[in-house]
């Protein structure tokens, strides 16, 4: 162990293997729901150390855990309880390398924070448009490497979709250089999705190139609505009418909106009643927020239907924050209420409303003290199903006694309904059974075999994502 860090500290110095207490927060995933051991964090500094860094662990036999923002929701970034394993943080390689407004790119070394990612291009007037509620802490790297999500997937699509080019250290240590800006390039496999949504498991992202769009005004609705049915019909009518303008269409419950207010008392919802609230954004080309536009129109027609019982429009930036702070401030009203069983299913566009409603029946049936937090991108098919303890129970108690049940019965109702259990979160520790009881045998078997391929010693993030073969 001594010798492996030192050969460690031969490469990114020994200032930067953190050991003993300097790993508390690289240790314990962001729901506190995993606490490993690390026998170190290594802050390598560039691409090459990194390769070195690996090149070191697989010599002596180190299992190695890419860790990023530490944001992730399944315990992906946290290493096992054995502490034998290296966090590699990435958090030194946060250079944004190039902006090229003309070409619509950006590429950033893997430890970039995203926020900071976004500003880089809103200083070309240009947009990243990968956002979401963690995005002052997560990376670069992370969110390629979970393959995010987040609040303009309608019309940007996930982080999948926003990579051009990407630098992989793989196992072995060779560094596999596609960091391309090139938006057509048939010549093979496109290795590099390969990478984006594989946790880390297949190797470590060093730099990614991005694709930008034109930084354009937004306008920014929130809306009650008389049913999850006519959220989806709101956002089906407001698609057409502003020529697919509508970047983001979130949906928030009353029960959501409820753990805001309560948590979060400096939070002021815009509307007080309502069950069924969506939060919009659209984009235009045309307009300042403010001033009138075919997109604004659009708006005020398509939210003067009999589904919708009340909205307001945002009239400036300030407005506009203070409705996405609600919306963004869910997930920090849970933790704050002693935490959530987390879900994270998708469904076809047409069975959300069947979803929510089947869903919240089985919950109210099995679990009628049990508190319910519904949201999500609802316009993506992806509704975060939430189960909070009884108001007087003990969270940690119910999590660890009722957990598994609830998360079964709603996993179950999506795979029924042709749904996925993971729509953007990805599969960590938390969701491998998970994927290996739900995921299909032919699919899992290529899985496996691109992990042995890769990384025969299974060193690269061992235990997550790849689902251990069942015994024959
Ligand atoms: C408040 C809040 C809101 C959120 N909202 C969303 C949302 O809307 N949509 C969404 O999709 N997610 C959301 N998340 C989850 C999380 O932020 C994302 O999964 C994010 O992409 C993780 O990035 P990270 O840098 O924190 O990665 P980490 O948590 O550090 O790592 C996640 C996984 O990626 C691997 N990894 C990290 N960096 C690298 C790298 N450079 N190379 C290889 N592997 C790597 C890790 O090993 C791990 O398996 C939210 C989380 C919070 C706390």
């Amino acid at each position: 162990m001594q010798q492996s860090l030192e050969a460690l500290a031969g490469v990114v110095g020994a200032a930067h293997v953190l050991t003993g207490s300097d790993t508390a927060r690289y240790v314990v995933d962001e729901r506190g729901l995993f606490h490993g051991r690390a026998l170190a964090v290594i802050r390598p500094a560039d691409a090459r150390e990194v390769a070195e860094v690996v090149r070191v662990c697989v010599a002596r036999g180190v299992g190695m855990v890419p860790q990023g923002g530490n944001t992730g929701y399944c315990g992906g970034a946290t290493p096992d309880p054995s502490g034998t394993q290296v966090v590699v943080s990435l958090e030194r390689l946060n250079a944004v390398l190039a902006v090229d407004a003309n070409a619509y790119t950006m590429t950033v070394q893997a430890g970039v924070v995203l926020a900071q990612a976004q500003a880089a291009a809103a200083q070309h007037a240009r947009l990243l448009p990968l956002s979401m509620g963690s995005q002052e802490s997560c990376q670069i790297g992370g969110n390629l490497s979970t393959n995010a999500g987040g609040l303009a997937v309608l019309k940007y699509g996930t982080a999948r979709e926003l990579v051009l080019g990407l630098e992989v250290v793989l196992p072995d240590g060779r560094i596999l250089d596609r960091l391309t800006t090139l938006r057509k390039d048939n010549t093979g496999y496109d290795l590099k999705q390969l990478f984006v949504g594989a946790e880390g498991t297949l190797g470590i992202i060093t730099a990614a190139t991005l694709k930008l769009h034109p930084a354009v005004g937004r306008h920014t609705a929130w809306a009650s609505v008389r049913d999850v049915a006519a959220a989806c019909a709101l956002l089906a009518d407001l698609r057409a009418l502003s020529a697919d303008a509508v970047t983001s269409f979130e949906y928030i419950s009353a029960h959501s909106l409820g753990h805001v207010r309560r948590a979060l008392p400096a939070l002021t919802p815009p509307l007080a009643a309502g069950e069924h609230h969506v939060l919009i954004e659209c984009l235009d080309p045309e307009a300042e927020p403010r001033e009138e536009s075919a997109v604004t129109r659009a708006l005020a027609q398509a939210l003067d239907t009999a589904g919708v019982e009340d909205a307001v429009l945002a009239q400036n930036e300030t407005q506009r924050r203070a409705l996405w702070r609600i919306r963004e401030g869910i997930p920090a009203a849970e933790k704050a209420l002693g935490g959530s069983i987390k879900h994270d299913v998708s469904v076809a566009l047409g069975d959300v409303p069947a979803y929510v409603e089947r869903a919240s029946a089985v919950v109210r049936a099995r679990w009628p003290e049990a508190r319910l937090s519904i949201y999500g991108h609802i316009g993506d098919g992806n509704v975060h199903f939430n189960v909070l303890a009884p108001e007087a129970a003990d969270a940690d108690a119910f999590r660890r006694g009722e957990g598994a049940g609830i998360s079964t019965a709603l996993h179950d109702l999506a795979h029924a309904m042709r749904g996925s259990f993971s729509a953007e979160h990805g599969i960590g520790v938390l969701k491998r059974d998970t994927l290996g009881h739900y995921g299909d045998p032919v699919a899992l078997d290529v899985m496996r075999a691109l992990k042995e391929r890769l990384d025969p010693r299974g060193l690269m993030n061992p235990g997550k994502l790849v689902p251990v073969a069942a015994a024959v």
